[in-house]
């Protein structure tokens, strides 16, 4: 089981991989390890109790999981760029400054209800993909199934999905 320490380090050495300045490593006691994320943005990995307590190699996937996130950055910050556009013009609509009956703020809704999903899909599949390159594809699916069994994640069909493609 790692020490703080060793998270600290595993997570500048793979962000080293990409290229990328460590983030700053922040213990939450209360995070769960289904909300351990990266926050891309601001560069910061939050960790509860539970990343302390699990074994190898699942504790060195879930932080090549969070660190692969990081390699997105440019991606997530053109997403919200679009989104905050799209729910200007959605505004514009419901304010009245465009037309209610122009077609435009109903495109804008459609492609924001399925751009957003695949967006948020593909950083999960994409984050794996960062973890499987560092530990092997094999590696990472039996870590995400011992996580699961041993009651750590969720056993969501969308979990379930990203194993899939991990074997
Ligand atoms: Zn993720």
């Amino acid at each position: 089981m790692p020490t703080p320490a060793d998270i600290e380090i595993e997570a500048a050495r793979l962000a080293g991989k990409l290229g990328r300045p460590a983030p700053r490593i922040i213990f939450d006691p209360d995070r769960s390890l289904a909300d351990s994320q990266l926050e891309i943005v601001t560069g910061r990995l939050r960790y509860g109790n539970d990343l302390l307590g699990l074994p190898s190699p699942e504790w060195e996937v879930v932080v090549a999981h969070e660190i692969g996130h990081m390699r997105q950055k440019t991606v997530m910050v053109l997403f919200l760029i679009g989104l905050v556009a799209a729910l200007a013009v959605i505004g514009a609509a419901l304010a009245g400054v465009i037309s209610a009956m122009s077609p435009y703020p109903l495109w804008v809704l459609a492609v924001v209800l399925i751009v957003g999903p695949l967006v948020l899909a593909w950083r999960e599949f994409d984050a794996d993909r960062f973890a499987a390159d560092q530990f092997g594809s094999a590696t990472v699916a039996q870590s995400y199934l011992r996580l699961i069994s041993s009651g750590s994640m969720k056993t969501d069909p969308f979990f379930r999905l990203r194993i899939r493609v991990l074997r």
